[in-house]
């Protein structure tokens, strides 16, 4: 295995000046906000000014920070805003699929600068995967600094970036982070691909106002993603929002499981094909069975609302579980939630508390396919400027021994 060339100077310059618990204030706040004026970020950080004149001068000669143009002047000359560099470096992120591993490279502003798709053969083998990864990597180190990978796989990942397990390609205890690295150059952060998502839409998507708020992704499989209180619950293994496998009907059809009545066999692709195959559509696919839905076929129709219903039924023990302020709907099945958002919709609303049902926004994700990118671009973006994942935006907390006034 190769390692991961890197060009050290500047990164590990910045990498030190991090670690000063006052320097990654100036940089959360500018990161998390607008381009400001050396004043307001001193008197938003509550440091005194010559404190950050001093980090922002060293953070401006490692390349991290910029100066962004001239604000409005409050009575003598137009102050220079500062901003992060959004082309410091770049990350780069990483889906791994059963039958495919999508990757791109992002800027620190997750502008995409270039991105691939590689067709695996079934059942790929861990080795397969990483030379894959690795191979987009060094494509795209011809563009410059990679600061960090960032991976989304589905299943249950432990804090330390491990696949615990993965139903998808049936992996146990694959510590990719390490096996990536290799050399120890380039920092890989590994996260269950639905909490990527929902960390992207809490941070650009539809979840940006909601301090509170369940992703949930239908297509092959369904999942979750739990925001709580501003921060993504990830449970004791990381299994946190599994929801795929809950039980609506003991008495329900097979699950791929093994079990009956699982939330899966029910609304996901397993269940739209098994509607299918009772329906004898020609072609035998999903796509076939919504053009079916777009004509008003009422057998079709049917199909979906019954999933509509079901996955209703199941976001709604969630809802009266957690009370979340909303539901974000995501996943492959999206570009099919015409027909079936509104039964879900109704059937969540019907069984929720009348109080919590008027409260709550049940929503589309608004990042698309490239939503599961970009979360796990963020995983490395954050990680690598050392910022806290955690996103609150009512009440947060207040900010507690950044520093004291120098002057
Ligand atoms: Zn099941």
């Amino acid at each position: 295995m190769k390692n991961f060339p890197r060009s050290e100077d500047s990164l590990s310059i910045s990498r030190d000046l991090m670690q000063d618990f006052n320097t990654r204030a100036v940089i959360s706040l500018l990161y998390n906000g607008e381009p400001m004026p050396r004043t307001k970020i001193a008197s938003k950080t509550g440091l005194a000014p010559a404190t950050i004149s001093n980090i922002t001068s060293r953070l401006m000669s490692s390349g991290l920070i910029v100066e962004a143009g001239v604000g409005k002047s409050t009575g003598g000359r137009k102050p220079t805003l500062l901003d992060i560099n959004e082309k410091f470096g770049y990350v780069m992120a990483v889906k791994i699929e059963a039958r495919r591993v999508i990757t791109g490279l992002y800027d620190l502003r997750t502008n995409k600068i270039a991105g691939g798709v590689t067709q695996l053969e079934p059942e790929p083998v861990v080795e397969t995967v990483l030379e894959v990864i690795k191979s987009d990597y060094e494509t795209y180190l011809k563009k410059g600094d990679i600061l960090g990978v960032g991976v989304g796989v589905s299943g249950l990942i432990s804090d330390e970036g491990a696949i615990i397990y993965t139903p998808i390609l049936e992996w146990s205890n694959v510590s990719l982070a390490d096996d990536l690295l290799s050399g120890k150059r380039v920092p890989v952060v590994v996260d269950n691909d639905v909490n990527a998502l929902t960390l992207a839409e809490g941070w650009l998507g539809a979840g940006r106002s909601y301090d509170d708020f369940l992703c949930i992704t239908v297509g092959e499989g369904i999942g979750a993603g739990l925001m709580i209180d501003g921060a993504l619950h990830r449970g004791a293994l990381g299994g946190a929002g599994e929801i795929g496998h809950i039980t609506l009907d003991p008495n329900g059809p097979v699950c791929r499981c093994g079990e009956n009545g699982c939330l899966e066999a029910l609304a996901s692709d397993y269940f739209l094909r098994n509607e299918i195959e009772k329906l004898n559509l020609k072609p035998a696919t999903i796509d076939h069975l919504a053009d079916l839905a777009k004509k008003n076929e009422a057998s079709a129709t049917e199909v979906f609302r019954k999933m509509g219903r079901n996955l209703g039924l199941g976001i709604k023990n969630l809802v009266n579980t957690l009370n979340p302020e909303a539901v974000l709907l995501g996943g492959e099945r999206l570009s099919e939630a015409n027909y079936f958002m509104p039964e879900m919709k109704q059937e969540v609303l019907n069984h929720s508390f009348p109080e919590e049902a008027r409260e709550l926004k049940i929503v589309r994700t608004e990042l698309g396919k490239e939503g599961w990118l970009i979360g796990a671009a963020l995983l490395s973006i954050r990680n690598f400027l050392n910022l806290p994942l955690h996103h609150k935006v009512k009440n947060p907390a207040p900010r507690q021994g950044i520093g004291k006034k120098t002057t």
